[in-house]
């Protein structure tokens, strides 16, 4: 058997090695070069130490940026995290951008362009950075920043439904996004009343949210400089989204488990929404995201509802490619082979869309190796199971052209 960190040998990984993988949710890298604190404070999703000398290159991915992101940028594995940095600054983020993206092989990008603290890279621009002469991005519109941007703009509560719906249905045409994302788990999680909110229940809500006066999520817009914006987290405000995105018709990205501190990570369980995802069946495309620790969970509503499908996203990278085939087991013990996607969920930096691919790919590889060397699937089965995770399930839920 194969070592899951080694590089491996056999049919599989080589199939998967060369793939052109569809990275179905990820935003642009920092179009800057980052101080080392920028840079540290980007691979982690808690609290960084610095007082106490230790880093965040302390932990799995840490190591996994020294072990497999290091030789790209001619350093020897595992170089330590000064030497790492020096040269990071010393090659310029284009080229270190270009470096990671070329290496992870990726075609495909759909890139969420709602979290924009940093100038970041437009689709069009993440594309354009590796030199992939058939890469191409697509843009996800995060409807919690249409309608934080209608409440800046200034809106009359009882207008807010249908001007926030008309909104988001500008946002999708303008940009041609192919999906719409939700943070619903960040704001409110999913304890949710599953139902539909009634035109006078949102209008009360908006209302209560518009008085409010609460803002929370600050936007660095170049040419503006910082601003505040109200922060969508009124429950039932949030329950309309849900139900917007669902009139939307287009599939709609959740965010679930793992994230930063902001999460409360007892309430944003994907099982919590089986009452919403039963009062949804047969409508639009559920995609959950990350998951970490709830792969099994999701695995389980991918398994049991036909609108749900799946990816492991950010966990991937930060249990490093030595753990991401435990984890890519766990996800695939009950699951439909079509319901399994890549992405990265790489944001800001590029290590992150080459290790997200590089961790996936090995992930992947070892473990349906194994099952053909062991007789229990067959190579061609392993073969599709591995173009169809990586590529063709995403292609069919986004209607692209594989
Ligand atoms: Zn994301």
């Amino acid at each position: 058997m194969n070592s899951p960190a080694a590089p491996a040998t056999g049919p599989v990984h080589e199939d998967l090695a060369r793939l052109s993988l569809v990275d179905h949710h990820c935003h642009g890298v920092i179009t800057a070069d980052l101080a080392p604190e920028t840079f540290q404070s980007l691979i982690t999703e808690g609290d960084v130490w610095p007082a106490s000398g230790i880093t965040p290159f302390d932990s799995p991915v840490g190591i996994a940026i020294r072990r497999h992101c290091a030789p790209l940028l001619d350093l020897p594995r595992h170089a330590p995290p000064t030497e790492y940095l020096a040269r990071r600054a010393e090659l310029g983020w284009r080229e270190v951008s270009r470096r990671f993206l070329a290496d992870a092989g990726t075609d495909v990008f759909c890139v969420d362009t709602g979290y924009r603290p940093d100038r970041l890279t437009t689709p069009a621009e993440l594309a354009a950075v590796a030199g992939r002469p058939a890469a191409v991005a697509y843009e996800v519109v995060r409807l919690e920043a249409v309608a934080e941007a209608l409440a800046a703009e200034g809106v009359e509560p009882d207008e807010y439904a249908s001007l926030f719906a008309d909104a988001a249905r500008e946002a999708i045409e303008e940009r041609g996004a192919v999906a719409v994302k939700s943070v619903a788990a960040y704001r409110t999680g999913f304890d949710l009343d599953p139902s539909r909110p009634s035109d006078a229940d949102v209008t009360e809500a908006a209302r209560r949210w518009l008085a409010s006066g609460r803002t929370g999520g600050t936007t660095a817009v170049a040419e503006e400089g910082p601003h505040t914006r109200p922060r969508l987290d009124e429950p039932v405000l949030v329950r309309h989204l849900l139900w917007t995105a669902v009139d939307l018709g287009l599939p709609l990205q959740l965010h679930t488990g793992f994230g930063d501190n902001d999460i409360r990570m007892h309430r944003v369980d994907p099982t919590r929404l089986t009452d919403w995802l039963h009062l949804t069946s047969g409508t639009i495309p559920v995609l959950l995201l990350h998951c970490w620790p709830y792969q099994r969970q999701a695995a389980y509503l991918a398994t049991v509802f036909e609108q749900v499908y799946f990816d492991l996203g950010l966990t991937l990278h930060h249990v490093g490619p030595v753990r991401a085939r435990a984890i890519l087991e766990e996800a695939l013990e009950i699951t439909p082979f079509r319901k399994l996607l890549h992405s990265s969920d790489a944001y800001g930096i590029a290590e992150f869309h080459h290790l997200g691919a590089l961790a996936f790919r090995r992930g992947l590889a070892g473990l349906l190796q194994d099952r053909v060397d062991a007789d229990e699937l067959s190579l061609p089965d392993a073969l599709r199971i591995a173009v169809w995770t990586g590529r063709d399930n995403a292609c069919r839920v986004y209607g692209l052209s594989p």
